[in-house]
């Protein structure tokens, strides 16, 4: 039993179908992982071990009266960015320190009608403005692979809980790299979904037109699994779109069956790579890895063609104008009167506001609400925000014509593996780290990062594919077919690898 955190999704499902064990016995499991283990890693802002525990029970009286839900009772664990009703719900804010949230984003629902156990919340940057996990105000995250390392950001919490061997997969948010960029710096596999495709409702909103829920895991088998119950339309998110609904594991599965023992089974795939993706700044050692995944993937039958795509450099320079502005907007709710935090003794209604944000809200959230307010106001509004729209729309068309050539895109995930905790990186720098990560978001494309190997510290690599609208499918298989005859996806990190 001690090593029931290493299986994967599919084992867990079989295990409990089979009473190998049970919900009761694997929930109990990771609580004693988490309660050992997390002080190291600092992944969960609040657990919900009490309401897991008696979950997991009911979910084996339901399994042993025939309830065929597969995802019933296997644990999981929710980014502290989306509502939770009556369980505190922080986005990694003092400014949310005491918010219980009234009501569950859609997500939560949907995980909770599949039967999953929610074993908690999880850390993050400050409001999801971060790559590295260091702007909570509940403090850093640990990477389990070595643990004077950042796990990445801001979905930090996630990777690190899920590479630690807390739970098998958790969900996370992507605004501009927050899921795939912590999968690659833990060494997971973690997709963006296709903008739309999953509710934003109840998920506390950075940049909208930006922000999307996927999810992470060990593999793409393990993504696929917590992606389903996050998918389709809901009428109370305007921007969730009506589409077909495919089943992400039985197509994985069906990829699989279609290949047979082929020694090529992703033949006829064609995969773009562009030289703009492997531009200055990118490690010597990533770009070893990733090159060499492709020979990988070349050697499964892929072929390599060569494709443009926008300058990333460019590319960031627009995101980081669009995703300020829309922050400033969304984040204007915060205010001490309706919301979570407010300061003490306020003298007048000006003072309420001023001190309460200036409290609550850490520095890098206020440097960016001042640069996209700066954006927005009038005079900058055309100079700043409506030229980086009009970019946007370029960056757009660079994908949809580098699209006519190839069926998805690969490129490294970030320039350089996890970096040390407390370099105290400028944000200019830091924001250099998303280069790779964020014109997917500009176009609303899904995206997947999966690990390629380790840096000779041993520290994760990780490569991203990019597909085109609602192609997360062909994502998911082209990843999976790929960890079917590797096994980067199946190293553990050192906190995974200890029992307790
Ligand atoms: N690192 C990027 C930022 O700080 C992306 C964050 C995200 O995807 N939430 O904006």
């Amino acid at each position: 039993m001690s090593e029931l955190h290493l299986l994967s999704t599919q084992q867990l499902i079989t295990g409990l179908q089979d009473k190998q064990f049970s919900s009761a016995e694997l929930t109990e499991h990771y609580i004693k992982r988490i309660d050992a283990l997390d002080s190291k890693i600092n992944s969960f802002i609040t657990h919900t071990s009490e309401t897991a525990r008696a979950q997991a029970q009911a979910a084996d009286e339901m399994r042993a009266q025939g309830d065929k839900r597969p995802l019933l009772g296997v644990p999981m664990a929710h980014k502290d960015i989306f509502c939770t009703q009556g369980v505190l719900t922080t986005c990694g804010s003092k400014m949310l320190h005491n918010f219980i949230s009234p009501y569950d984003a859609t997500i939560v629902t949907n995980i909770d009608k599949a039967g999953m156990i929610s074993l908690g919340k999880l850390n993050m940057d400050e409001f999801a403005m971060g790559s590295d996990n260091e702007s909570s105000y509940y403090g850093a995250v640990h990477n389990p692979w070595n643990l004077e390392r950042v796990p990445g950001g801001s979905s930090g919490g996630s990777a690190a809980a899920v590479a630690s061997g807390f739970v098998p997969v958790a969900t996370a948010s992507d605004t501009g790299g927050s899921i795939r960029q912590p999968a690659s710096f833990c060494g997971l596999t973690g997709i963006k979904p296709t903008y739309g495709r999953v509710s934003r409702f109840g998920m506390i909103a950075y940049a909208s037109s930006l922000d999307q829920a996927g999810s992470l895991g060990r593999s793409a088998m393990d993504c696929a699994y917590l992606l389903q119950p996050m998918i389709g339309h809901d009428p109370r998110d305007a921007t969730s779109i009506k589409h077909d609904m495919p089943d992400y594991v039985q197509d994985l599965n069906h990829a699989v069956a279609t290949a047979g023992d082929s020694a090529k089974p992703l033949e006829g795939l064609r995969i773009g790579v562009a030289k703009e993706y492997f531009s200055k700044g990118l490690d010597a050692e990533v770009e070893q890895a990733v090159r060499a995944a492709l020979k990988q993937y070349e050697a499964l039958g892929a072929t390599i063609v060569e494709v443009n795509i926008t300058d990333p450099e460019i590319t960031l320079a627009t995101y980081y104008m669009l995703a300020p502005a829309e922050a400033s907007s969304n984040l204007s709710r915060f205010d001490g009167v309706r919301f979570g935090y407010r300061c003490e003794n306020p003298t007048d209604l000006i003072d309420l506001y001023t001190r309460s944000r200036s409290e609550g809200f850490g520095p890098e959230v206020q440097r960016r609400i001042l640069t996209g307010t700066y954006a927005l106001s009038a005079g900058y509004f055309d100079a700043y925000y409506t030229k980086a729209q009009k970019v946007r729309r370029l960056i757009v068309q660079d994908f949809e014509d580098a699209f006519v050539n190839c069926d998805v895109i690969a490129s490294p995930t970030a320039p350089t593996a996890a970096y040390k905790l407390a370099e105290d990186l400028d944000p200019a720098t830091m924001y250099l780290g998303d280069v790779y990560t964020i014109g997917v978001n500009l176009a609303g494309l899904p995206a997947l990062s999966q690990p390629v190997g380790l840096t000779s510290n041993g520290l994760p690599i990780g490569l991203q594919l990019i597909g085109q609208y609602w192609q997360e499918s062909k994502l998911l298989s082209t990843a999976h077919l790929f960890q079917q005859h590797t096994d980067h996806h199946l190293q553990h990190s050192t906190i995974a690898k200890e029992t307790v």
